[in-house]
């Protein structure tokens, strides 16, 4: 094997999740992050205010809008986007520092960001999680609890936007039954791991 070749197969694969929210995704990544140890999560950076139990450099790094838009001048962001009125993104060093050490890792992030990631990492695997239906999906976000009215209004007049560009992810699973959907994903990862994966 060439030292190219060699070097390439030794990188950390990397797994881009999206989707609407209250689709399940942080149900389903907590559930694939326990199951592979070997794989970490990506942890964003974001001007949102923190949600009731949050803690910040686990959940996300909270940071002011002012901190966000310097990064963007320094051109620091692997990829960002604005999401809901806040600002998001993805650290470009945490990125490159883990697949040159070979670690794999788990991104959740906006379709958006998607897009602009898979152009800088074009190997990296996309996965988008579907709620059953727009219906279901504004029940669990009632559920959750964790957003006022008008914020749930704004997250599901988004959620048609997201679903419609679905095609643009490799893979792309229905979070109707959990157990179902996170052996789907269990079995893509699997699959890469082992170098299964078309
Ligand atoms: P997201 O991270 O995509 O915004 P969450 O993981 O927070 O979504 O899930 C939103 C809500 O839906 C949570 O209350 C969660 O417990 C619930 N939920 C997730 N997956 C399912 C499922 N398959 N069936 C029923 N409820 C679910
Ligand atoms: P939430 O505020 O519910 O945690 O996340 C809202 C949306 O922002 C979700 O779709 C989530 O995937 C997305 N998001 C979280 N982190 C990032 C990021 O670093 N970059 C981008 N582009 N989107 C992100």
């Amino acid at each position: 094997m060439d030292e190219k070749v060699r070097h390439e197969s030794n990188r950390g694969k990397i797994f881009v999740v999206s989707a609407p929210s209250g689709a399940g995704k942080t149900t389903l990544c907590t559930k694939i992050l326990a199951r592979f140890p070997e794989l970490a999560y990506s942890v964003s950076h974001t001007t949102r205010a923190p949600r009731t139990g949050e803690k910040d450099g686990i959940d996300y790094f909270f940071i002011t809008e002012t901190e966000f838009k310097k990064r963007i001048e320094q051109n620091l962001w692997a990829e960002w986007a604005q999401v809901h009125g806040n600002f998001y993104g993805t650290s470009m060093k945490f990125i490159e520092e883990n697949i040159a050490k070979g670690n794999h890792l788990l991104l959740d992030i906006d379709v958006q960001g998607a897009k602009q990631f898979k152009q800088s990492f074009p190997e990296s695997i996309t996965i988008f999680i579907m709620p059953p239906s727009i219906d279901v999906l504004e029940q669990r976000l009632k559920k959750r609890g964790a957003d006022p009215d008008e914020v749930i209004a704004k997250r599901l007049v988004n959620a048609a936007g997201e679903i419609s560009q679905r095609s643009f992810y490799q893979n792309v699973i229905v979070n109707d039954d959990l157990q179902r959907a996170q052996q789907e994903m269990e079995d893509i990862i699997s699959r890469i791991r082992s170098g299964r994966y078309h």
